[in-house]
């Protein structure tokens, strides 16, 4: 629960929660098991970083319903979309 990084301790990092086509994605960097399903189904969207975690890169360039089968796609639940404050996947 460290902050050694210095960033804003309130400020969501856009690499694990974005606000994109509507809709919050949020990844769970403990959830997370870097299997890579997500990039698969959406490379624009993420990739893998340094500790083999997923992170999001330019979701925006991916559609919309692509983005959302991404999204789905994680076997372990690590990534949940929210619309309208409600989550949608998983
Ligand atoms: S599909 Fe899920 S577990 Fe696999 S890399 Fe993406 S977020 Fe991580």
């Amino acid at each position: 629960m460290g902050d050694a990084g210095g960033t804003h301790p309130t400020a969501p990092d856009p690499t694990s929660e974005r606000e994109v086509h509507g809709v919050r994605v949020v990844i769970d960097r403990d959830l997370c098991v870097g299997f890579g399903d997500c990039i698969a189904e959406a490379p624009d969207a993420f990739e893998l970083d340094e500790d083999g975690v997923a992170i999001l890169t330019n979701p925006e360039e991916a559609s919309k319903s692509r983005l959302l089968d991404a999204c789905a796609t994680c076997p372990v639940d690590a990534i949940t979309v929210y619309e309208d404050g409600v989550a949608i996947i998983p």
